[in-house]
């Protein structure tokens, strides 16, 4: 058939061979995916393992990120989402309905907790809060379905006693999703963990963190080794039209090489900043989960790779600093970015009023502001000097 122009420039004839042996998998960007033939067509079911049908399930660039991501958490089955908020509300929606129970965190990332209260209004979902380092705090009733994890957890960084919550949870017949965003799958495995190979059901990982590493890429995901329950976030993920940019998974392929060594420098260097911050007048309380007087410490030490431990550390300030003191003190700041999120290149700031976060007593929580110091890539003498500048203002 002879072609017009137009016409002969979207049916291009030629094509450079496909399979090119690069380090970096090719980028597939696909809304349609063409079919061979109506066979194929009618022979398709999406619970093949790579369901080629429509963008929205997936392409080779998407299933290729998935299965790195599922493999580094020691998991089998994921799912991708736009935002580690995203992919939580997947599980939320997924696994809750009317009249049912959910178990949160006191520390749980905050953005969970407003979705969950939400439903809680919108479709008398129940959310019942906890003690993280506390397992007897957690107690299952019959209507109880999913019970949230995070070590460790936002902002006060209490690390869970993850060993009894999880047996209590399998004990009660009740799902347990973690939010392993901290974690990112290196600190320890979140599918193995303690002696006992425990094992939560479901990994939620804001991939906008350490995976994507350059603090410019959202993304989520969502893990299992559980067949059954991949399949039912399959489905809830399709409805949902749940997507993402082939060109934004391909930018976290290629970060992911390097994540190991980007964790294990923004953890030693906050290990090296977390003794210095001690040292200093102007604090109460610094909160790191691998300090030996933080709550949750031992929780810490039975689950993680010795030292390992992210890049964050909060610190509160003396009570006599105000809000703003506090405010000056991350106006100075140099190096250090008021901004949310971590997990890249650039050390971050960001303060947090708790009497206004929590719902039960925090007794081991000293009063005053508090305010948490995300380490970038830069050389940690260089952001002690940074702050030991804007304490001196104070
Ligand atoms: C950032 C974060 C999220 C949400 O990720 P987004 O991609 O920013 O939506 C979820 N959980 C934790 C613990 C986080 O730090």
């Amino acid at each position: 058939m002879k072609l017009l122009p137009q016409t002969a420039l979207i049916h291009a004839r030629r094509r450079a061979p496909q399979l090119l042996n690069s380090i970096q998998p090719p980028i597939y960007r696909a809304s349609t995916i063409i079919f061979n033939n109506t066979d194929a067509l009618f022979n398709r079911h999406w619970t093949d393992e790579y369901d080629y049908s429509y963008g929205t399930h997936g392409t080779p660039t998407t299933y290729n990120l998935v299965d790195q991501i599922a493999q580094l958490e020691g998991g089998l089955y994921g799912l991708l989402a736009p935002s580690g908020l995203s992919a939580i509300n997947l599980v939320n929606s997924c696994l809750l309905a009317k009249g049912d129970e959910v178990w949160v965190a006191d520390n749980i990332y905050g953005p969970n907790m407003e979705h969950l209260q939400y439903l809680q209004k919108q479709y008398a979902i129940q959310v019942k809060v906890y003690d993280p380092t506390n397992a007897d705090s957690f107690r299952p009733s019959a209507k109880t379905k999913l019970l949230w994890l995070e070590a460790a957890g936002s902002v006060s960084l209490e690390f869970p006693d993850l060993v009894n919550l999880v047996k209590k949870a399998k004990h009660a017949g009740v799902i347990t999703a973690l939010d392993n965003t901290w974690g990112a799958g290196l600190a320890f495995n979140a599918f193995d963990f303690s002696e006992q190979h425990l094992s939560v059901d479901i990994t939620v990982h804001a991939l906008t963190k350490y995976p994507s590493g350059g603090g410019d890429i959202l993304m989520g995901s969502v893990v299992t080794r559980d067949k059954t329950l991949y399949h039912k976030l399959w489905q809830m993920h399709a409805l949902q039209g749940v997507s993402v940019s082939g060109d934004d998974v391909a930018q976290v392929q290629r970060s992911l090489a390097s994540i190991r060594l980007r964790y294990l420098q923004q953890s030693n260097s906050a290990l090296t900043l977390l003794d210095w911050l001690k040292t200093q007048p102007q604090f109460t309380q610094v909160l790191h989960p691998a300090d030996p007087q933080s709550n949750g410490y031992q929780h810490w030490q039975e689950v993680c790779e010795s030292g390992l431990s992210a890049g964050l550390v909060s610190v509160i300030f003396k009570a006599e600093y105000d809000l703003k003191a506090i405010r000056k003190f991350c106006d100075q700041l140099q190096l250090f970015k008021l901004g949310f999120s971590w997990g890249g290149p650039v050390s971050l700031v960001m303060l947090y009023q708790l009497k206004h976060m929590r719902q039960l007593p925090n007794a081991h929580l000293q009063q005053g502001i508090l305010v948490r110091f995300c380490i970038g890539l830069e050389q940690t003498e260089d952001l002690q000097a940074d702050i030991q500048q804007a304490l001196a203002i104070l």
